[in-house]
């Protein structure tokens, strides 16, 4: 396979861009670009940073594919994904991304803001005073103008060149967050929904959202799809779709025993069932953790004890300006 500098070819057409994600844990997120004969297309593209922004625009140079033939698919609107969007939109093509994500990018309704924040530590029943020690930095820098940004749905098609990508709703890992499938070459964008060696984080958004039944269900989904190539956003290619889908639902499933058997203690808020639970990051001590993991930890364990409350399995109390406890039936 061809390699420049920046950018890798990892298929007919198709070139990996890694983008460094400085501060994360995460390490780095690969950008996808297609090239087509009139448009392209760069799928997700990395934080707001001079470096992202220098090494994307790079690559596409290399690569002699114009930014303004270019069109920007947007998985979701998590930082890592969309943050570089205001270095990029002035000069390149159409975003296209959910309706959720729309709302986000656009400023419409925003679900990372401080109300936001407030809300989830609230039903977390995670300590306010904590809220000092989260990050100030915000998933985009300057929301993108409405103009910019077309609305895509499952079943929706985009075509660039060779390819004919059929978008995918994958939401669970966040509401509005699409994949992208081209049957016939048998190519899987799935951004975060399924990756290796980690578990995407499965938030708590709102009620109605219900992230865990939505992402189990996807998972699901996609799990007997025919690919030849599996590009996730990050940790490399996945090689056996359907063996890494059953390790993660494995994932969520010990975790549902697990609640069960803490909460069978006695009624418990999210919080204190994370605080309780088993973890890895830093020797498992979740009380050593920094605010915004104890945050995605306790939001994900939120996850879980809706999933029971929805399926008959648990009980919840505690009304709209309370934090809800859980208790098994
Ligand atoms: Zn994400």
């Amino acid at each position: 396979m061809k390699e420049t500098n920046r950018a890798t070819q990892i298929a007919q057409d198709i070139y990996e861009v890694k983008l460094p994600l400085a501060g994360s844990s995460l390490k780095e997120l690969s950008s996808y670009i297609i090239r087509g004969k009139d448009r392209s297309c760069v799928i997700d593209v990395g934080f707001e940073t001079e470096e992202c922004e220098t090494i994307l625009k790079e690559a596409l140079k290399e690569l002699e594919i114009p930014i303004r033939n270019t069109d920007i698919l947007l998985t979701h609107s998590h930082r890592d994904h969309c943050g570089n969007l205001p270095n990029l939109y002035p000069d390149a093509g159409t975003i296209y991304c959910s309706e959720w994500d729309r709302w986000q990018i656009t400023g419409e309704q925003s679900d990372s803001g401080k109300d936001y924040l407030v809300f989830s530590f609230l039903k977390c029943g995670i300590p306010m005073a904590l809220l000092e020690g989260m990050p100030k930095e915000k998933d985009l820098s300057s929301f993108i103008p409405d103009s910019k940004v077309k609305t895509v749905r499952d079943g929706d098609f985009l075509s660039y060149g060779r390819y004919k990508l059929k978008v995918v709703d994958l939401k669970g890992h966040m509401p509005g967050m699409i994949g992208f499938f081209d049957e016939e070459e048998g190519i899987l964008f799935p951004g975060d929904h399924v990756l290796n060696r980690i578990t995407p984080n499965i938030g708590f958004y709102r009620e109605e959202n219900r992230s865990l039944h939505h992402y189990i269900k996807n998972l699901k989904k996609i799990r007997n799809l025919k690919t030849k190539h599996v590009f996730p956003a990050h940790r490399g290619e996945i090689r056996d779709l359907a063996g890494r889908v059953d390790e993660i639902l494995e994932h969520h499933e010990s975790r549902l025993e697990e609640i069960i058997s803490i909460l069978s203690l006695k009624p418990m808020c999210a919080y204190e069932v994370a605080g309780k639970a088993k973890w890895y990051y830093k020797e498992g001590n979740f009380r050593a953790y920094p605010v915004v993991m104890k945050w995605m930890a306790t939001s994900e364990i939120l996850a879980h004890l809706q999933y029971l409350y929805e399926k008959g399995e648990a009980g919840r109390s505690g009304g709209v300006d309370e934090t809800y406890i859980y208790y098994l039936l």
